[in-house]
């Protein structure tokens, strides 16, 4: 290897995974074991005060699970970040350092409907609390801080309507009130946005999605920026002052920036057990292997898509940013250069019981509450995730009853195509 800074393709295959110095393995071995073997009592008693890095138990760290976190910091172009068992954990992973009873999270009105309710109701439980406000409108986020607040958190595209989050003005008010921004950025991937580069201090992913690719993986990701001083203020005291969790050790000042990445191993893997197991780090590796291919196909997929279905009279709405007609569109070049993602919705003239029929006909596309898979996915909102909710909840939601949600896949566009359109023959026949 040569000095130059790699390209993102190329870190995709290669970023933080070398042969294996043990039996030279091409591929990162699935090390399927909890513990590791301390060469001395003094090796030992370093590892466990931090002052040498290595492996003690599979909870904290382990080979195959290091290789994943590590490859996805440098797609993020963080500093450190850890891997765990799905992308909802990665959330509550994210807040754990920075959160405490009484603190609160400004959260955006566009998240996924998971986050939504984990925000709304279980994170009340640890005494915190999220208030949710319009990303769209800085002086709304601004208004909404108050003296407890400690982070932001919002995602790159907005899962369901494809809105896009203007992470740069987001990062300002960040900045300002002295709190880190935390970006989900699932249904990006770092191929289509570094969130960094645009000022978030921490980036978390549901793996489940693009990164591994084919719907075989539940698992989750946080990723540091190391850029965030934590001693600026006493907002954040896990972090700058001494910590009770680890032997009074003062993270910020003793780790620099690699000090939220030790904190959530050496207290948040540890304390709350929600690792990855080096399996599903394996498929997931495997997977970020053909992210830059896939996201490429995604994107090229899902405009040509989009713009079908934007001339088809059987259509209302196409919510897809990289539609002139979406009030995202100038954001999305901005913030999502190569391509909007693949994840769009669109109203179908014939109101809920067209929706149903089509999504009853499809035949390519897969009926599912998932996204960011190789398969074209399909799913009738207001029927499914969202059929508790009143109808005008669901209109606000981006899942108004005659609304259908689609994933586009990676498959031959034309038979994509075909797919849909016979299926919206039968829907509105
Ligand atoms: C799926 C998803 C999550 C939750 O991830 P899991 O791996 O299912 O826990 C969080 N955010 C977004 C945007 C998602 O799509």
């Amino acid at each position: 290897m040569t000095d130059r800074p790699m390209g993102f393709d190329t870190l995709c295959i290669h970023a933080a995974t070398a042969p294996d110095p043990a039996t030279g393995a091409r591929q990162v071995p699935i090390y399927q074991t909890t513990a590791y073997v301390f060469r001395d009592a003094d090796h030992a008693a370093k590892l466990f005060n931090l002052q040498e890095v290595g492996y003690i138990y599979s909870r904290l760290t382990n080979p195959t699970v290091s290789a994943l976190a590590n490859r996805v910091v440098a797609l993020e172009g963080g500093a450190g970040g850890i891997a765990c068992s799905s992308g909802h954990a990665a959330q509550i992973m994210a807040l754990f350092p920075i959160m405490a009873p009484g603190r609160n999270v400004v959260a955006s009105t566009r998240l996924y409907g998971g986050t939504i309710q984990q925000f709304s109701n279980t994170i009340r439980k640890f005494g915190w609390s999220a208030k949710f406000v319009d990303f769209d409108d800085p002086k709304a986020i601004e208004a909404a801080i108050d003296g407890d607040t400690r982070a932001l958190f919002c995602e790159t595209i907005c899962n369901p309507g494809g809105a896009i989050s203007d992470l740069d003005a987001i990062a300002r008010v960040a900045d300002m009130a002295g709190i880190p921004l935390i970006v989900d950025n699932t249904t990006a991937s770092p191929y289509l946005c570094r969130p960094i580069e645009h000022g978030a201090t921490l980036v978390v992913h549901s793996a489940t999605k693009y990164l591994t690719g084919n719907g075989t993986v539940t698992g989750g990701i946080v990723v540091d920026s190391g850029k965030f001083n934590w001693s600026a203020s006493d907002k954040f005291p896990s972090l700058s002052q001494p910590e009770p969790a680890y032997h009074g050790l003062v993270f910020h000042p003793t780790l620099g920036n690699m000090a939220f990445t030790f904190h959530s191993i050496a207290i948040g893997l540890r304390d709350l057990g929600m690792t990855m197991n080096p399996q599903g780090a394996h498929y997931t590796l495997m997977g970020i292997e053909t992210l830059a291919l896939r996201m490429q196909r995604h994107v090229e997929n899902a405009q040509i898509v989009a713009e079908w279905l934007e001339q088809d009279p059987r259509i209302g709405k196409v919510t897809y940013p990289g539609l002139k007609s979406s009030a995202y569109h100038h954001l999305a070049q901005k913030i999502t250069p190569k391509g909007p993602g693949a994840l769009f919705t669109f109203s179908v003239k014939g109101g809920y019981e067209a929706c149903v029929k089509l999504i009853d006909n499809v035949k390519l596309f897969s009926h599912v509450a998932n996204l960011g898979d190789t398969r074209s996915l399909i799913i009738h909102s207001a029927s499914t995730t969202h059929r508790q909710l009143s109808e005008e909840a669901q209109i606000k939601a981006g899942a108004a009853p005659d609304v259908v949600r689609v994933s586009i896949g990676i498959e031959n566009v034309e038979d994509i195509i075909a797919d849909l359109d016979q299926a919206l023959a039968k829907a509105t026949a």
